[in-house]
């Protein structure tokens, strides 16, 4: 038995259906590879018997451990809670659904006994999400890398951590945290391991469009203030038409009537996307507002386990 610990820490919204199997099959992995393992359920809130299961889990092994939110505050900050709590001397993160293969725990474990302090479960292929969903994701993550200036077009939340580099993300201080990002931002000595998506053992994916928008703007505004100047360029380009109109009018203005149409509707534009800057302004604001009032980051209102 190899004698330092690991912790894995598993977020579950409404995982009443996983959580049991997930457990037994993540300690399986492990006791067959002769690792010292905690698992750290995290409860965000469920609305149905994720508690229960992971109280159940508990009893069949001591080694399973809960933490339950007081409401659902979202997985990246389960995350954050699980690490937070976390005893071992590294922690791993995965979903509670096996969409993360556990058998790649003992090879991720091995690179981190090699010295590596953050091991990335890398994506090879999308498992199976529509193409829509596919073509956004990957929109999605080539903005935020550019905008971030860190790779993440093939990362995941498939990640095992050594105890520094958890230390380090418990000690950011942001409300809104974004685990994917952080972990690339923090650097350390990384290594990849890539694996497929698998199909989800139960239930269904727990993202609405609703929910995956936050997730964008929080990921955006936690690396990048590049909209806001985004908004400098903009207006410096609404003012640069109105004088390329203004000196077109003086040299060949006779057609008032047309002219007052256009400068109507440029000037709708112009009011329209104003509006639009301040929004995106108020995105950080609010942020910053938000950090102001020092709120935690989520509220554990129950636990389990030793
Ligand atoms: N999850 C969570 N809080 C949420 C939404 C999801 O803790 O508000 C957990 C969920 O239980 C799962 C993981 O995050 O363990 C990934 O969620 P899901 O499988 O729904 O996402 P997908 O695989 O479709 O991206
Ligand atoms: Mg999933």
């Amino acid at each position: 038995m190899k004698d330092r610990l690991l912790s894995v820490v598993i977020p579950a919204y409404n995982e009443e259906d996983t959580v049991e199997k997930t457990a037994g099959t993540v300690a399986g992995v492990l006791r067959s590879a002769g690792i010292a393992y905690e698992l750290i359920f995290v409860d965000d809130g469920s609305r149905d018997g994720t508690w229960e299961a992971i109280l159940r889990a508990h009893e069949r092994d001591a080694r399973v451990r809960g933490l339950g939110f007081s409401r659902n505050f979202g997985k990246d900050r389960a995350i954050f809670a699980g690490l937070s709590g976390a005893r071992g001397d590294c922690a791993a993160v995965m979903d509670c659904d096996l969409q993360h293969p556990p058998e790649l725990l003992p090879r991720m474990y091995d690179l981190w006994e090699r010295g590596f302090e953050v091991v990335e479960g890398v994506k090879r292929d999308r498992g199976g999400e529509s193409g829509f969903h596919r073509l956004c994701a990957r929109g999605f993550y080539a903005v935020i890398s550019r905008l971030a200036g860190l790779d993440m077009k093939r990362s995941s939340d498939f990640k095992l951590l050594d105890r520094k580099v958890v230390d380090t993300l418990a000690s950011f201080p942001e409300e809104d945290v974004f685990f994917r990002g952080l972990a690339a931002f923090v650097g350390y000595k990384r290594a990849e391991v890539e694996f497929d998506v698998a199909e989800r053992t139960a239930g269904a994916s727990k993202w609405s469009f609703r929910a995956l928008a936050r997730y964008a703007v929080t990921a955006v505004t936690s690396f990048s203030t590049a909209p806001m100047q985004a908004a400098t360029v903009s207006g410096a380009l609404f003012g640069l038409i109105a004088l390329v109109t203004g000196i077109l009018y003086a040299a060949v203005g006779q057609d008032a009537e047309g002219w007052l149409v256009f400068l109507g509707v440029m000037g709708l534009l112009a009011v329209g996307w104003a509006l639009v800057c301040l929004g995106i302004v108020g995105y950080y604001v609010g942020r910053t507002f938000r950090r102001g009032l020092g709120r935690p980051r989520y509220i554990i209102s129950r636990e389990c386990g030793e």
